[in-house]
């Protein structure tokens, strides 16, 4: 079955129209999926940069992860009971010479192939700092003063097709991921917010800082939401975009002991650590440059381009 993509309002599908006329994105046909032209990625590769630059600077340690989970871990994660929803698993032909041609025969003519796919032992990435948990566990307990992990701009899916060009099915996370003692962790995610909230707004942007919660699947999801902003472990920047309400742009998580415990992260100490991560969406924050700035990154103000074009302009 596929999901019916909600309409965009007259904002959103007018500025989803001027990027794909200016080659910023590339349609592929599926609401929620784009290419991305030379100028959009130009200026999401120096956002990259930036903020992989700041996060070393402060000492974080470059992992980088393939766009794909392990099923195991998504099953450990618990995703699968808070957004069901959302979660994309890969399938694949498990079968012999007469299934294949029947398969293909279908495939042709664009009926459903389906009985045909076996689940795989992988899924698409629901967020970019899911692999670096069990891969910080693997090492052990974690050295005094714990870890911080750029896992960088990494390709994530959400099953939620729209036409709002800032809602994506697959799009650039980079997330930051911090592993240590309680205090530390949630210092260093207030820290973040508030970095993320000036880094923006010398973007020139008009962003926000806000309580948020995730959308969790039914009726136990709305209790979770509820939890999630009466304890504050979401917090959100928020930028207009184009449509009636600002969009997400970076989300700064705290997610106390719940990952620790799945994959038994520990302090040297003995103790489960707590873990924080925030995640900035890359083509959230250039369609939001691109609203504000005009869709010429070569004639955006020069304070801004100084920002992102910093070694350029040497
Ligand atoms: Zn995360």
């Amino acid at each position: 079955m596929t999901a019916h993509a909600p309409q965009a309002d007259e904002q959103q599908a007018q500025f989803l129209s001027e990027l794909i006329e200016h080659g910023l994105l590339l349609p592929s046909g599926v609401p929620g999926v784009y290419g991305h032209g030379a100028v959009f990625e130009d200026v999401r590769g120096r956002l990259d940069e930036r903020l992989s630059a700041e996060a070393a600077a402060l000492g974080a340690e470059r992992l980088r992860f393939p766009p794909v989970l392990p099923r195991r871990q998504l099953e450990n994660s618990g995703y699968l009971s808070s957004f069901p929803h959302l979660a994309g698993s890969v399938y694949s032909f498990d079968g012999d010479e007469q299934q294949a041609r029947v398969q293909s025969e279908r495939a042709a003519r664009h009926e459903d192939w389906g009985e045909f796919q076996e689940m795989t032992e992988l899924t698409l990435m629901p967020a970019a700092c899911y692999p670096v948990y069990p891969a910080i566990a693997a090492r052990g307990p974690l050295p005094a003063g714990g870890v911080f992990v750029d896992a960088g701009g990494a390709w994530v899916f959400r099953h939620e097709p729209s036409h709002d060009p800032s809602r994506r099915q697959i799009f650039h996370q980079h997330e930051l991921v911090r592993i240590a003692e309680p205090e530390r962790v949630l210092e260093w995610r207030d820290e973040w917010a508030q970095r993320g909230l000036d880094l923006l707004t010398r973007f020139g942007l008009d962003a926000r800082l806000d309580t948020a919660n995730d959308p969790f699947f039914g009726r136990r999801g709305r209790m979770l939401a509820a939890n999630q902003r009466g304890e504050r472990l979401k917090l959100e920047l928020l930028v207009p975009i184009a449509g009636p309400e600002p969009t997400a742009c970076a989300s700064f998580n705290h997610h106390r002991e719940h990952f620790a415990g799945t994959y038994g992260l520990t302090l040297a100490s003995g103790e489960t650590a707590h873990t924080a991560c925030l995640g900035f969406g890359h083509e959230r924050i250039v369609l939001a440059l691109l609203r504000r700035h005009g869709l010429d990154p070569a004639a955006w103000p020069d304070p801004v381009r100084a920002e992102l074009w910093r070694d350029a302009a040497r």
